[in-house]
């Protein structure tokens, strides 16, 4: 398939494995932020072909997993109402709450739809003017400029039965605050191409040079993830920390600046907690006042939720790049994709959910393939 194969090709992919080893002359940490970059090194092997020491963090990249668990609560609490039709993005509804699931409310009886749009959401509300739809809109800058316009469009419309339970968290905040944790490990960023593609690389500068890390935008395919790799060590075995662009064919340094004005009208920067992380200020967006009916928080007024997190799920240290999945001792065995304790097993972003997916369960014992040998280049790049 035209964009896919060639950005596979096994040649070129040992190209550049061979450049990597050839720069590579000490141990280097470095985390791709993006989930969906966590599962392309680990479904494509990857990780297991880079020069011994060089690590790949994952990152909190993911917009499921780092949802908090108060909001997920809240979700639950607005869908069960008799009145509402709750609409959401299908790898949601297994994301544990406290105590149960979007899917557990929806069994009990409740509306809880799964839309693939939030345009989708409100023409459920113009077609349903006596119920009240509400969207769950989370994830990062990529999900927020589509939401962002569906509020514009519902008050451009005046359709009033239609709010929407946000969520959304920014990146360059949470660099920054890797960045600054004492248990931080990590020595550059691979970030995430379609952030960029929306937000363009100009936030980045500033925190490369104060935090003295080298930032490679990177995309998402295997040859985009190991140029971004060689990018990066090249900048670290000669002591820079730069801001460079791997992914040109979709980022430009401004990004989207039609899509960066919808965010500035609808929303405003505000703190925000990350599950499993913690507050991180200026990291999230909510509604901005002239906006602020739409904000289903404020329509349903949800207070009072007291929330209950699991007591063996490790996924904060996941997300924080401090253990790998697993580590937890629940994985593969108690938690798993059809019985998940924590988000990062749910989403198809997850770090624990690739590990399980992409059978890394043995990972301990053996980086080898089931012949008993380790894998080429081109066994892994085809995988
Ligand atoms: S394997 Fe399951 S229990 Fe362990 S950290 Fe991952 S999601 Fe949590």
């Amino acid at each position: 398939m035209k964009y896919l194969d060639e950005f596979s090709d096994p040649v070129l992919a040992e190209r550049l494995f061979d450049d990597i080893r050839a720069h590579t002359t000490r141990p280097w940490a470095m985390m791709e932020v993006c989930g969906g970059q966590t599962h392309s090194i680990i479904r494509h092997g990857i990780d297991q072909l880079l020069p011994e020491g060089v690590e790949l963090i994952h990152g909190p990249g993911c917009p499921v997993c780092v949802t908090p668990l108060e909001v997920i609560d809240k979700a639950l609490e607005i869908a069960s109402r008799p009145e509402v039709v709750f609409c959401s993005f299908g790898d949601m509804l297994r994301v544990p709450g406290s105590g149960r699931d979007l899917f557990r409310v929806k069994s009990d009886g409740a509306d809880v739809r799964v839309v693939y749009s939030p345009l989708d959401a409100l023409k459920i509300a113009r077609e349903n003017p006596d119920r009240e739809v509400v969207f769950f809109g989370i994830g990062f800058e990529t999900t927020a400029p589509p939401n962002a316009m569906t509020v514009y469009q519902a008050k451009k419309l005046g359709i009033r039965n239609f709010s929407l339970l946000v969520s959304h968290v920014r990146v360059p905040p949470a660099i920054d605050a890797i960045m600054t944790s004492p248990d931080c490990r990590v020595q550059a960023f691979l970030a995430a191409g379609h952030v960029c593609t929306v937000m363009g690389t100009r936030e980045y500068p500033e925190l490369a040079e104060r935090h003295r890390v080298p930032i490679v935008v990177t995309g998402f395919e295997p040859l985009d993830i190991l140029e971004g790799i060689r990018r990066t060590i090249l900048q670290l075995e000669c002591g820079e920390h730069r801001v460079e662009n791997a992914y040109p064919r979709a980022v430009q340094a401004d990004g989207s600046p039609a899509a960066q004005a919808m965010l500035a009208d609808v929303f405003e920067v505000t703190d925000r907690a990350w599950r499993g992380i913690g507050m991180i200020p200026a990291s999230g967006w909510r509604l901005s006042p002239k906006y602020r009916e739409y904000d289903a928080e404020h329509r349903f007024s949800v207070t009072g939720i007291a929330t209950q997190e699991s007591t063996v799920c490790r996924s904060g240290e996941v997300l924080q790049g401090l253990i790998k999945p697993h580590e937890c001792a629940a994985f593969g065995k108690t938690c798993t994709p059809r019985n998940p304790l924590g988000a990062t097993m749910v989403s198809s972003e997850g770090a624990c959910a690739a590990y399980y997916l992409y059978r890394r369960l043995e990972l301990p014992q053996a980086a080898e393939t089931s012949t008993g040998t380790a894998p080429t280049t081109r066994e892994v790049t085809r995988r």
